[in-house]
């Protein structure tokens, strides 16, 4: 479903990403590791066109999405989870999630957005219990969760997520774990950067990014 051929980042002079080729399949559970600074967010941010100057093929079922801006490849399906999770702290967990669902057109999705909220807010009880406070009261882990639920309110195809287990509580992990295994035994197509080690295990694939460049390209 996705297929990326020949791409290439730079931060000004600076080559972050070089000639990384990668597909990932319908349903696919994918993981990136690499050390820090190996380019694994630039690859995501890549993928998702916001990332620094690139160049390279990315094809999304079956079309040429490297031109898109990003609102047009989260429109056909691709979801992204930045590490930095980028709420609106000031906003609580109900807006933060009725916002994604009023700002995504969510073209592939089968239910409406109280359909999808309640799933969602199944799939994170700890969410469910704090829908009125604002995202600047929660803690790491909680808002890590919020933004992957904030995006799964979009109804992605395929979810991108930057250390989706990293810096959170041990039974956050353990919970964040689970709901990704659970979205993706119902057919998720994900793409994930860790170096924990967490979702690795699981993973159809394993990839290795080491100062840009991907171990092989498949
Ligand atoms: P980490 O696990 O620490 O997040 P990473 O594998 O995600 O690392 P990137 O953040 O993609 O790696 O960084 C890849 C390379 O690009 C590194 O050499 C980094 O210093 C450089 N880089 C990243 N962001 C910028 C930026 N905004 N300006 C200049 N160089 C950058």
């Amino acid at each position: 479903m996705l297929a990326v051929e020949g791409l290439n980042a730079w931060y000004g002079p600076a080559q972050a990403l070089f000639n990384v080729s990668l597909s990932v399949g319908e349903g696919e559970l994918l993981v990136i590791q690499g050390l820090n600074g190996a380019g694994k967010s630039t690859l995501l941010q890549s993928l998702i066109g916001i990332g620094p100057r690139a160049h390279g093929r990315i094809h999304w079922q079956g079309q040429a999405i490297h031109s898109w801006p990003a609102h047009r490849r989260a429109q056909a399906g691709l979801g992204f989870v930045a590490e930095d999770r980028r709420l609106f702290t000031g906003l609580s967990v109900k807006e933060n999630l009725w916002i994604a669902a009023a700002s995504a057109a969510a073209p592939g999705a089968r239910d409406t957005p109280a359909q999808r909220c309640e799933r969602i807010l199944a799939l994170f009880p700890q969410l469910q219990s704090m829908l009125h406070r604002p995202a600047s009261q929660m803690s790491g882990g909680e808002q890590q969760m919020l933004a992957l639920a904030r995006t799964l309110m979009t109804a992605p195809r395929l979810l991108l997520l930057d250390e989706p287990c990293e810096g959170i509580s041990p039974v956050l992990v353990m919970a964040m774990r689970d709901a990704l295994l659970q979205l993706a035994s119902e057919g998720v197509a994900m793409l994930v950067a860790e170096q924990n080690n967490i979702l690795a295990r699981h993973a159809q694939r394993v990839l290795t990014l080491t100062s840009g460049h991907m171990d092989a390209a498949v």
